[in-house]
């Protein structure tokens, strides 16, 4: 049990962690490329800036550039300047590379992005004396520095974040493990509590049933009403001894579990138990179905597996109406032995159906149809099949009847 919350706990708190860093990589990395972009536009403005005051009228007010400025002008290989009249027409440029793409023919700063590969910004350049332009400068940058400086960026964060889940889930196995400590001493202290008391009540339980048994055996000359009550006084104990041993098997089924495993032939034990109850089933008329795949094989401990299958099936009479239908079917199914207790009893309302695994649960409209239950059964019947590394389910509808299925690790040696 502890290990499955430790576990569920482990997974809850890592989805977190994960969450939490991933978003937290996510926004630095976002704020990072903004400002790598923000600083490189920036950068190509200035540079726009620099570039626009070489334009100058000639005689004919044509703009031009001075070849002089042209040939000492230094340029990266990943840079390339172009300067256009104010029509737009190419009158110099500078660098290896120019993007095929017109020109924005705008009063104001223009950016432009192509194919996330090249960065563009384009300077109208304005006379200073009429404000009119008079041409443009072109900035063009390749992206492939800034792209690798991403790259980088997120290797890093990525190998930063797994590196952080990794430390993470450690802290998390180390912090689930103080705080379930104290939670598993107590429940070990309340089991051992439950296994202690139900054992001590066993005895004086016994006792008063044996001596209740020696009075009712030697009844005669006891007035009717006393041989009623030492009847029920009989019943009342029978169902507490029923209950403390239910109680103490359930407080000690983890220790029991882990020794005597032996190969047992479920398909036998269910037949077995089946003829076992027939007589049962045939007192309250309810047809017995089986269909039963032969040598289906696993391992286990076979009191306590044939415990589980009796509670199915005594629940199954108990509480399917006379003139009812019980299908007891059992099949392989790949790892797995499938053995599913169907009935056309009562059955459960959906809401409960989370309940009835539940120690001491039973349903309402079972309390006034059948008393004689604990609420115990289902419970020790889901710890052993847990126990030997099975599950069970349940589907039902009420008045209609119930399926519980069971399934257990099918051993193959004997197949
Ligand atoms: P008990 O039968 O002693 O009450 P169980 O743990 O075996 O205790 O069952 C718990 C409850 O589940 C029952 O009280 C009943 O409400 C419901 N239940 C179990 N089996 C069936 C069934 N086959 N049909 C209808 N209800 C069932």
């Amino acid at each position: 049990m502890f290990k499955e919350i430790r576990k569920r706990l482990f997974i809850n708190n890592a989805i977190v962690l994960a969450l939490i860093l991933i978003s937290s990589a996510t926004i630095m990395r976002l704020i990072f490329v903004r400002n790598l972009h923000q600083n490189l536009r920036e950068q190509l403005v200035a540079t726009a800036q620099g570039l626009s005051i070489e334009m100058e009228l000639d005689n004919q007010g044509k703009p031009e550039i001075e070849s002089a400025f042209l040939s000492q002008l230094s340029i990266t290989k990943d840079q390339s300047f172009e300067w256009f009249d104010a029509q737009g027409k190419s009158i110099a440029t500078k660098g290896l590379f120019f993007p095929d793409i017109p020109l924005p023919q705008q009063a104001k700063i223009n950016f432009q992005n192509v194919d996330n590969s090249v960065s563009i910004v384009t300077l109208p350049i304005k006379d200073g004396n009429t404000n009119t332009v008079i041409g443009y400068v072109r900035v063009s940058a390749l992206l492939d520095e800034l792209e690798a400086t991403i790259w980088q960026l997120d290797l890093g964060l990525g190998a930063g974040v797994l590196a952080a889940i990794a430390m993470g889930s450690i802290g998390i196995v180390w912090l689930n493990q103080q705080a379930m400590q104290p939670i598993e001493a107590s429940f070990q202290r309340l089991k051992q509590f439950t296994a202690d008391a139900s054992h001590e009540l066993r005895s004086p339980l016994m006792a008063i049933s044996s001596n209740v048994e020696v009075s009712l055996k030697y009844s005669e000359g006891m007035r009717e009403e006393d041989h009623e009550a030492m009847l029920a006084v009989t019943s009342a104990t029978d169902q507490m001894i029923k209950l403390t041993e239910d109680l103490l098997f359930l407080a000690r089924t983890d220790q029991v579990y882990n020794h005597e495993k032996i190969l047992i032939n479920l398909s036998k034990l269910l037949t077995d138990l089946l003829q076992l109850y027939t007589a049962q089933a045939n007192s309250k008329q309810l047809q017995l179905i089986t269909d039963i795949e032969q040598n289906l094989f696993c391992k286990g401990n076979i009191i306590h597996l044939t415990r589980a299958f009796t509670n199915l099936l005594q629940n199954a009479i108990r509480y399917t109406p006379e003139n009812g239908k019980i299908t007891i079917r059992a099949k392989s199914l790949e790892d797995f032995v499938e053995i599913c207790f169907i009935d056309t009893g009562i059955g459960i309302d959906s809401s409960n159906l989370k309940n009835i695994f539940e120690r001491f649960w039973r349903a309402d409209e079972v309390r006034n149809y059948d008393d004689s239950g604990s609420g115990l059964g289902l419970s020790i019947t889901q710890a052993i099949i847990a126990t030997h590394g099975g599950r069970i389910d349940v589907i039902s509808e009420l008045g209609k009847g119930s399926c519980f299925i069971v399934e257990l690790p099918r051993d193959t040696s004997c197949s």
